[in-house]
């Protein structure tokens, strides 16, 4: 333990004040405003990255590089920590365990286990009650067929470990989708989703505390562009009950998981304006990134508030918000328009300091705060055209 959390422990609550070291799993975008936002309130930030030259480099005070699978490796660095949370959840469950033993691990590596698989993530789901896409576990092509035989087309399959953003998904429109998908995704075990004829998609993110406390933000409504978050908005601009029905949804799931630390659910909301839960990422959220300008605590310091042990901040929105993010793409056209982008008013630019921009690939995201939503999602939207030189989407 360093001095900070020696003096913190002859307190009745173990929060760790302000002066520790907190460590981050991953040097991501996410990891570097996890690290802007602990280095705001006094703390120092040691980040774990594959890559030296990671987002999180330009903000935390160490990097320590090395595999998220080298469960020795990683429990000597957490020798130096005050706590470990994620912006990264893919790693080894047994290499978090092995961090544990030396450090409080903030979510719970049984979060880790249950949320990187989708199979699992399911069946924690019907376990607790909380509504989902319909779906059937495959791991052989019969199965499959079998699958889609009871599940009917058109049908998603998705690999049922590691996949974001898409990856790992291949839709099933008609029977002849059948094999190619599984050529495609398996011999991996694989969950077969029947399609959702959703009204729109929106995620909430929440936190919750040490002493069970839960601090839940507004929905944000997210527009997708293959697969990737394209703009996020909020409010959603639906009916009070399905807000509150996905908040507090939210809420519960993380009860259940007796989480500690930010997560998001994202949700379908149906046309009958059910909410089913999409997925459970236990991290803060690229739909939550307009919570650093339009709210009273954002996303990150919430994280930071919750695996400290410190009160959780108010989630209140204080603007209409919308951001739009930026990929590599953007880049095509040469350097993009930084000045043009924030002549719109109320616009505001984040980029995460990576050098190469591959299309694709998140290199940062501007937001607009505006009077109402439908202004802010114009004027981001209007921004990044003209950042990136292209007609406005
Ligand atoms: P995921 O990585 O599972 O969040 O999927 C990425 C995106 O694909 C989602 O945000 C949806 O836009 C779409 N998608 C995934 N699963 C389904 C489904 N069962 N029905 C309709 N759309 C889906």
């Amino acid at each position: 333990m360093t001095p900070a959390a020696i003096a913190a422990a002859s307190l009745p609550c173990p929060t760790i004040l302000p002066g520790a070291v907190l460590g981050v799993m991953g040097g991501g975008q996410l990891g570097a405003m996890f690290a802007m936002a602990a280095k705001r309130m006094g703390y120092r930030v040691e980040a774990i990255s594959e890559s030296e030259d990671c987002p999180a480099a330009q903000h935390a005070d160490r990097v320590h590089v090395g595999a998220f699978d080298d469960a020795h490796k990683l429990e000597q660095i957490s020798r130096a920590l005050d706590v470990l949370t994620f912006e990264f959840e893919n790693m080894p469950v047994e290499a978090a365990r092995a961090m544990q033993k030396a450090v409080p691990v903030r979510p719970d590596p049984l979060v880790l286990f249950t949320t990187q698989d989708r199979a699992r993530e399911k069946a924690f789901l019907l376990e607790h009650d909380f509504g989902c896409a319909p779906h059937c576990v495959v791991r052989s092509r019969a199965e499959l067929h079998a699958a889609v035989a009871a599940l009917g087309l058109p049908a998603v399959l998705k690999t049922a470990a590691f996949g974001y953003d898409g990856k790992g998904q291949r839709k099933i429109d008609d029977a002849s989708a059948i094999d190619p998908a599984w050529d495609a995704l398996g011999p991996e075990a694989c969950v077969l989703e029947g399609w959702i004829d959703f009204d729109c998609e929106i995620s909430v993110v929440a936190a919750r505390g040490m002493d069970g406390e839960t601090a839940v933000f507004e929905p944000s409504r997210n527009e997708h562009r293959h697969h990737v978050l394209d703009v996020a908005s909020a409010p959603a601009g639906l009916p009070r009950p399905v807000l509150d029905a996905a908040r507090d949804t939210a809420s519960r799931i993380l009860d259940k998981l007796g989480f500690v630390g930010v997560a998001c659910v994202e949700f379908f909301v149906a046309r009958d304006g059910t909410v089913l839960v999409n997925e459970i990422a236990p991290r803060p959220h690229n739909s939550g990134h307009l919570t650093i300008q339009a709210c009273e605590t954002s996303q990150f310091e919430q994280q930071v508030r919750a695996v400290c042990g410190l009160p959780l901040g108010s989630t209140r929105q204080l603007s209409p918000a919308a951001m739009a993010n930026l990929l590599g793409d953007c880049w095509a056209g040469g350097e993009p328009d930084w000045p043009a982008a924030l002549a719109v008013p109320g616009v505001s630019l984040m980029l995460y300091g990576k050098s190469e921009p591959r299309p694709g690939r998140k290199m940062g995201h501007l937001t607009a705060l505006a009077p109402t939503v439908e202004e802010a999602i114009a004027n981001v939207t209007r921004a990044r055209a003209l950042a990136c030189r292209t007609a406005a989407r």
